[in-house]
């Protein structure tokens, strides 16, 4: 039986026509919600997914404010416009488009966002607090995966969820949203990394697998138990010369190999990607809320 596609698209649409309402709640009580994104240097990458930020905030009615800072920017100078973000109280959410240029330090830069404005939720005070079950703010990948399982009426009580990568951002912040206690979690969760052994004897046990490794079509049929859900959050873009621009996007999982041997399966391009904008919006729709209720 052919593996049922789990799109990206499908489910931000249904959060998006969530937040639409919310977004009308919070503007009825003369609220716009508002989300600043920083971004340092001219990265092209980084200028595309800021662009793409601007455009849905656009669309859904939120508050979009662009700063675009030079890359010879000073730590100090940049921290100082964070706190100015801070203290403005038309700004509900702020981001710092990543990676920042080497002469800056990551770490203390996301440390200076106030908590409660996080929206991308790296700051250690919210990934604490979603450690311990009280999240106010999930970090996005991770989130737009749980809501991809959520809304599939996938299974997650009890069955054995093997993820494939521990970075910051996706692999280790989803084991502790699946491993948690309620709906869409109560998993058994595992997380594989480059020095795992046996690496396959452990994937092949998965009831849910999640690829989050940045390596092109890595996991194999023979990697996947029969009828497993698997979740490709790998975005890779390879040569082809088949295609327009001569390379094409594909992700971590073989999934011509994988597709007849699963029950359901994320593709790339497709699945997973358009969630973590998604779940951008809805942090950032949750910070105004949380701002009303102060
Ligand atoms: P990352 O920080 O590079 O982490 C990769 C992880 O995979 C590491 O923990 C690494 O292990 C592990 N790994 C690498 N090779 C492995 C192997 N052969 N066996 C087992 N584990 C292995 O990557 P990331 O930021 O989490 O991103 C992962 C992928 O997801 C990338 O393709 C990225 O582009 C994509 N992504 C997509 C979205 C989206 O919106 N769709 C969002 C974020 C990321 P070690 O820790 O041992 O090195």
């Amino acid at each position: 039986m052919a593996a049922k596609l789990i799109l990206g698209k499908d489910v931000s649409e249904a959060i998006y026509s969530e937040l639409v309402d919310r977004i009308g709640a919070l503007k009825a009580k003369g609220i716009t919600p508002g989300l600043a994104v920083i971004l340092v240097g001219e990265d092209p990458a980084s200028q595309v997914y800021v662009r793409s930020k601007d455009k849905k905030c656009k669309e859904l009615g939120i508050e979009s404010i662009q700063i675009l800072l030079p890359a010879t920017i000073t730590q100090a100078e940049l921290i100082g416009k964070i706190e100015e973000l801070n203290a403005d109280k038309s700004v509900h959410g702020i981001l710092v488009q990543l990676p920042l240029p080497d002469h800056i330090d990551e770490s203390a830069v996301i440390k200076a966002i106030s908590p409660a404005k996080d929206v991308d939720c790296f700051h250690p005070f919210n990934l604490g607090k979603m450690v311990i079950g009280e999240a106010d703010f999930l970090p996005a990948t991770p989130a737009g995966i749980h809501q991809m399982i959520l809304h599939s009426g996938i299974e997650t009580a009890g069955k054995h969820v093997v993820i494939v990568g521990r970075s910051n951002i996706v692999g280790k912040p989803l084991a502790v949203i699946l491993m948690q206690k309620g709906k869409g979690a109560d998993a058994t969760v595992t997380v594989v990394n480059s020095k795992t052994e046996r690496f396959a004897e452990l994937t092949r046990q998965a009831d849910i697998l999640v690829a989050a490794i940045g390596r092109p079509e890595y996991i194999k049929a023979d990697m996947v138990k029969e009828g497993a859900v698997v979740i490709d959050v790998g975005t890779n873009r390879i040569p082809d010369p088949a295609a327009k621009n001569g390379s094409r996007l594909v992700g971590d999982v073989d999934f011509e190999d994988v597709k007849d041997k699963v029950s359901a399966i994320t593709p790339v391009p497709g699945g997973v990607g358009p969630m973590t904008i998604c779940m951008l919006m809805s942090n950032t729709v949750t910070a105004a809320e949380m701002g009303v209720s102060e």
